[in-house]
Parts: C-alpha cells; structure tokens; sequence
C-alpha cells in the first residue's frame, strides 16, 4: 500500500509564496515515475490568514501556484479558523488529518521552521520530514543558532544580541546601545530580527542615522535583533541530507549584482547566478563540507539542511553565517540544485528525506 505524505505548505510568513512553489516541485517529484507507486499526496494548505484547509482547495493551489484565501464561512473544508486557539482533539478529527502516514511541512519562517509546528506534528505522533521542536528553534532564531555554533568552535562574524525593549523602552538605554555596536562592530555593520529568513528585515547600515532607523525596523519584526559586523565575502552555501550519519554536498555559491543578497535579489528572476559547485579550492570546499555537518549536529539538525557561508577570499577564512532547516524547495532552488550536483536528483531526494523521517520516528 501507498505511503500517505501530508504535504504542508503556504504558511503565515512572509514567505508564503515560496511555500507555495516548493510544495508544487515537491508533489511533482512525489508523482514522478519512481516515486508514484509508493505515494499518495495528501495537500494541505495554510492561507495566509492561518486557516487549515484540505483537500480539493490545496489541490488547487499546487495546480494553479496562485494563493488563495477563502472567507471563513465559505468552505466545509476548512479545518481551523484560528490555529492558536486550536486544541489537539479539534486536529484529530478531521479524516484527512487523521489519514496521514508522515508529514512533509515545507513551511518557511515563522510558525513552520520555527518549530512550532514540528511541536504540534510531534504531538500528533506521527512522522515528519526535517527537524524537530529544538533543532528546528535552534536553526530558526540567529542567536540561539550563534551560541550553538560558538559552542562548536565555528569561526563567525563578530555579532551583538540585542532585544526589542533596549531598542523602544528606553530612551537612556539606546544611544549607550548604538555607541558600544559602533565602537565593538564599526560600519558596515548588517541589522537583523533574530528569527525570520529571505533577508526580511535585514539592512546593511553605514553610518548612525541608519543604524538606529534599521533598529526600529528590525524591532518592528521580533522581540530578538542581532546586529553583525559586516565582511566582504564571497558567499557559499552547502546543503546536508541525513539523520546522525548526514552527508554534505558539493558547494555552491551566489553571485549577484545587489549591494547584498537581499529579498529583491532573492526573488527576482534573473538577479542572482547559482555556481554549482562554486569554483574555489578543492581544500576550501572540504572545509565548508565539515564547518556544515558540525553546523548540523550543533544545532541538531534532522533530515535536511543549507548551511551559508562567507569565504573571504583575500585571507582564504570561512566563516559560518547560518543553517536554514527548512530551506528553499522550488525546482531552482539552491538545496535540490546542490543535490542534483551531488547525484541525487530531484524525485530521488524526496524520497530519501521521506525515508529519513520514518527512520528518525521509529529507529531500527
Ligand atoms: P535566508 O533567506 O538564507 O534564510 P536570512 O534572512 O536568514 O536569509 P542572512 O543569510 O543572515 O538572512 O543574510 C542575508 C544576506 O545579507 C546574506 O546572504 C548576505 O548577502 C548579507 N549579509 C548578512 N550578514 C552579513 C554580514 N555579516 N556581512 C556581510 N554580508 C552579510
Ligand atoms: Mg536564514
Ligand atoms: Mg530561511
Ligand atoms: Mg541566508
């Protein structure tokens, strides 16, 4: 009989549309010929105002990619109206919930890398593809992912921790915040919410007038900032598959125009060039393949992971900027490009991550 795969995705984030595009590479990997005979698709969508639905609307919006977003009285289908109030025997009750073999959330940003919903998937005792509640949480928010690979020895960016209250609280507090990032990190230095991902947020600040509008804007986006000291970098990325044995894949790097690899760059056709693998030394690219399996275990890392880096090319160092547990998925992205280079292709990586995550639910 056929596995059942949940197909989670769309999501409240910022990201929604990316969700919405890996999930329709992933039910075409998951129909294609060596896959179709062991999986049955259950698609279940999250509308960006946190409504579940199942069934033939999320069929819809993998076959069309265009979001939807129905009224609340609209639909029989919908499973929640409001997922935070939602109780775990309100879950179980929906047949198509109940009808899943294993979970594959391709959520990004808050509330599905997070580990929010890995938590609730958890509950449910089921198997999921990716991470669980800590390595998802670890991977997700930059500070805890900071202490963690400080912990393991990796070489990073000089970077401060800041919280939401020392930016908007308190009007003695601010200037004393903003003279000791000057004097610690110097300009140009990268402002950043500690928990979100596709450069939302992020500025890159040169002087103290943008250093404090970039604080107030990052403020506006999570309780948790980190501001960075900004390098001049090549930047690589490396992506891991695998439970406690993972493997890393060949290294590949992002060229682009931008004054940095921001959402605009990120997002539009065309902006940004992916090298695979990227034409640095064979010696460079081993290191980047061991930094991104500690990176991994640092943060304990399940199934999948693309781990970034920045090469400075002038003193030959690799630093560690972060690891995205739930990366990326469309049919270009960096993640299965990177495995495709590697030898796996696209319908075989979903089965082997599938595969995983009943491994890492019952382990033989
Ligand atoms: P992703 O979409 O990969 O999850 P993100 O939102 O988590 O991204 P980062 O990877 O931390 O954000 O930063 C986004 C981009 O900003 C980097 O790819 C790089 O171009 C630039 N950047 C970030 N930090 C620095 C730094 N310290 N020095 C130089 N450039 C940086
Ligand atoms: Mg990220
Ligand atoms: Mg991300
Ligand atoms: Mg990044």
């Amino acid at each position: 009989t056929k596995l059942r795969v949940g197909l989670l995705f769309g999501g409240r984030s910022g990201e929604h549309e990316v969700s919405i595009n890996s999930a329709r590479a992933i039910a075409k990997a998951l129909s294609a010929e060596q896959n179709t005979s062991k999986y049955e698709i259950l698609p279940f969508y999250i509308q960006k105002d946190g409504r579940w639905l199942a069934g033939e609307a999320p069929q819809k919006v993998l076959e069309t990619g265009v979001p939807l977003l129905e009224s609340q009285e609209s639909t029989s289908e919908g499973l929640t109206s409001n997922p935070q109030t939602q109780t775990l025997s309100q879950w179980q009750s929906p047949s198509q919930v109940a009808q899943v073999d294993v979970w594959f959330p391709i959520l990004h940003g808050p509330n599905g890398e997070d580990g929010t919903i890995q938590g609730l998937l958890t509950l449910m005792q089921v198997p999921f593809v990716g991470s669980g509640v800590l390595g998802s949480a670890m991977g997700m928010d930059k500070i805890a992912m900071k202490m963690a690979f400080e912990q393991a020895g990796l070489p990073q960016v000089k970077y401060k921790a800041i919280t939401r209250a020392q930016v908007w609280s308190n009007p003695c507090v601010f200037p004393k915040l903003c003279d000791e990032i000057e004097a610690t990190l110097g300009y140009p230095a990268f402002v950043k919410p500690a928990n979100l991902g596709s450069s939302v947020g992020i500025a890159k600040v040169r002087s103290r007038p943008e250093l404090e509008a970039a604080l107030d804007n990052a403020a506006s986006y999570d309780r948790r900032l980190v501001v960075e000291a900004g390098v001049v970098a090549r930047e690589v990325e490396c992506a891991v598959l695998g439970n406690d044995q993972p493997q890393a894949s060949v290294v590949g790097e992002i060229t682009y125009d931008s004054d940095f690899y921001d959402y605009e760059t990120k997002y539009t056709e065309g902006r940004a060039d992916l090298l695979i693998p990227a034409p640095i030394p064979d010696a460079i690219a081993r290191q980047i393949q061991d930094m991104a399996l500690q990176a991994f275990a640092a943060v304990d890392a399940a199934g999948l992971a693309r781990v970034d880096f920045f090469y400075v090319e002038a003193t030959q160092e690799v630093l560690i900027n972060e690891i995205n547990t739930l990366p990326g998925f469309t049919a270009t992205s960096m993640y299965p490009q990177l495995w495709a280079h590697s030898g796996v292709s696209f319908p075989e990586l979903v089965d082997r991550l599938i595969q995983l995550a009943v491994e890492r639910y019952s382990p033989s």
